[in-house]
């Protein structure tokens, strides 16, 4: 007998009571396979593949199929160990049955879809023979005639089964994940009458703990994606913590976290863009499958946190991103948000501070300062007046006229110094009239530009149009102008461009004197409004300029603002009040003298 023939005897041998001959010790063991591959931490495929492997092995069935529905996904698994050794997974149709579970079968009008669709409704005709009591289907027989429905031919009949001719024996089970999922099981034979009642009923014990073990397996990826998500979350935390990290470094962190709390670590990439800067982990590229939410700060869009997948994600997989990914990318960039928007707080808050630091400090020079130049007011004014009465000897021997004469040059240098650092202290009161800050730059810059011209500098007006007066001391704006001017001249030794802007700001006025200069370093922007600090030579500054321009703009309740840049330029912004602040009024009437 050829190896052929002894094989068509087989497939072809009625096995007695059933060949499924399954015991419920071997249910019970199969049961417990079952269940052990759940919490594996497999994939679905190989969840899937194992889970068959040992339904073939006990059922002793040459072929499994499982059809389930995951969320959108609804598949096929099917595993044959004959003909060949093989597996499949593909997409299938579903629909909805009375209860509006989700059924992994099409509406189509094959036996097979039927069978489906009743097996997993529960609705059969129990008058039927293939019908266990529990609604499983089973023929031992996929060539015979199923119902009374008029069948062309017996090989027809198994085309319109479905499951190809291989099969003789098939069974269908029904088992349920949740309540809303139901999944079916089909057994199948190549070997007629493989299937007999009592052997499906057994089956029908296994298939419910399949539905267990794939409800298992969903809640455990559920978990380890939940534990992901939260190790990423308690990261960024922790980043946070460490408090002396910038802004910059805390992004670069973040992103470094991503990728592994996505589901393929391997081919997952982050990007996290806020304002101009990106903070990328390596290969990050635009990719067919991406995922984003922007970083909104108080409001405005500020940036964005971006997922991709380098590769084509693995076949058979939810997705491409999971709900609970949609949601940490989501978390995430609230989070980011949260930081730059602490961080940008405590930055401020530490400008102010420094601002306050500054202004303290100035504050207590100026006393300081006020008091020396009383102190030394009066004996300047005695030794000034005395040296005048001198000159005015006659027969002054000549040696000692030309004393005297130094000593008054001298006296006048000391007496402008004094009046300087009086301006500083806000011992000198501003006398205020109504004046446009125009009108006051236009006057000073008319003598100034001659100077500037033969610097090499081209001077750039900036005038905002119907500009509105202010109440202001149009001598000491002048003074502001000046002083802003000369060192911005003396800030380009090679000439360059002073722009000189006015304009309205809120409740300010803007004076904007902008040089393209050699700019400072930080270390002397901190110090620029100190008296006497200076960088130039004896002959070139006093180091008093800017300790004025502050007093005056002080005595003003306006403020001022500087920026530079080593080797850019600087600009300085006079910020002056539309309306008289109230107190400085009262101030300046008081100290008006009468
Ligand atoms: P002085 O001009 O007499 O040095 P200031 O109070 O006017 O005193 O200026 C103090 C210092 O601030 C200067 O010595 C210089 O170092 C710096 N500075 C002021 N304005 C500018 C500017 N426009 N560009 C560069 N540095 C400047
Ligand atoms: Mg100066």
């Amino acid at each position: 007998m050829s190896g052929s023939q002894a094989e068509e005897d087989r497939l072809d041998s009625v096995v007695p009571g059933g060949g499924c001959g399954m015991r419920i010790e071997d249910s019970v063991r199969l049961s417990r396979e079952i269940l052990h591959w759940a919490n594996r931490g497999l994939s679905r495929t190989d969840f899937l593949r194992e889970v068959s492997k040992v339904l073939m092995d006990f059922t002793g069935s040459d072929a499994v199929e499982i059809r389930l529905s995951d969320g959108d996904l609804h598949y096929r698994w099917e595993a044959t160990r004959r003909p060949k050794n093989a597996s499949r997974f593909e997409l299938v149709r579903w629909t909805l049955d009375d209860d509006r579970t989700v059924i992994p079968a099409s509406q189509g009008n094959t036996d097979l879809e039927r069978l489906c669709r009743d097996v997993a409704s529960r609705h059969f005709d129990s008058a039927l023979p293939f019908f266990t009591d529990n609604g499983s289907f089973w023929t031992g027989d996929t060539w015979a005639p199923l119902c009374a429905s008029p069948v062309t031919s017996p090989e027809a009949h198994a085309e319109s089964l479905c499951i190809g001719g291989h099969y003789r024996s098939l069974a269908l089970l029904r088992f349920v994940v949740d309540d809303q999922t139901i999944g079916l099981l089909h057994l199948k034979s190549q070997q007629r009458d493989y299937f007999a009642g009592e052997g499906v009923e057994l089956c029908e014990g296994v298939a419910q703990t399949l539905g267990l073990a794939v409800a298992d397996r969903r809640a455990e990826a559920a978990l380890r994606e939940r534990v992901k998500e939260l190790t990423c979350l308690y990261g960024i935390a922790q980043i946070v913590e460490q408090i002396p990290i910038s802004l910059k470094e805390i992004l670069q962190r973040i992103t470094k976290l991503l990728p592994p709390a996505w589901q393929y670590p391997e081919i997952t990439a982050a990007c996290i863009t806020l304002d101009e800067d990106s903070f990328v982990t390596p290969g990050f590229r635009k990719a067919r499958y991406q995922q984003s939410a922007d970083i909104v700060i108080d409001g405005r869009r500020r940036g964005v946190v971006k997922v991709a997948y380098l590769e084509e994600k693995p076949e058979l997989a939810a997705g491409p991103f999971l709900v609970e990914e949609e949601k940490l990318i989501d978390a995430v960039a609230r989070e980011v948000a949260l930081i730059v928007e602490r961080k940008e707080a405590a930055e401020e808050k530490a400008r102010l501070q420094g601002q306050l630091i500054h202004a303290d400090r100035l504050a207590t020079i100026g006393q300081l300062a006020a008091g020396v130049a009383h102190e030394l007011n009066e004996p300047l004014g005695s030794i000034l007046g005395f040296a005048q009465l001198a000159m005015k000897c006659p027969n002054l021997p000549e040696q000692a006229e030309q004393d005297v004469e130094k000593i008054i040059t001298a006296s006048l240098y000391t007496r402008e110094v004094i009046r300087k650092l009086m301006v500083f202290a806000r011992q000198m009161p501003p006398k205020k009239h109504q004046v446009n800050l125009n009108r006051v730059v236009e006057d000073g810059l008319y003598f100034l530009e001659a100077r500037c011209t033969k610097a090499g500098i081209t001077v750039v007006r900036g005038l905002a149009p119907q500009l509105p007066d202010i109440t202001a001391d149009p001598a000491q704006l002048n003074q502001i102008l000046v002083n802003l001017v000369v060192n911005a001249v003396q800030a380009m030794p090679s000439g360059g461009t002073l722009t000189v802007s006015t304009r309205v700001s809120d409740a300010y006025v803007l004076l904007v004197v902008e040089d393209t200069g050699t700019g400072m370093s930080e270390e002397v922007l901190g110090k620029v409004f100190l008296p006497f600090f200076t960088t130039k030579d004896v002959d070139e500054g006093t180091g008093l300029g800017l300790a004025v321009v502050h007093g005056i703009v002080t005595a003003h309740g306006g403020s001022i603002d500087v920026a530079s840049r080593p080797g850019q330029g600087t600009r300085f912004e006079v910020h002056l009040p539309l309306i008289e602040a109230e107190e400085t009024r009262e101030a300046d009437q008081d100290d008006t003298p009468s």
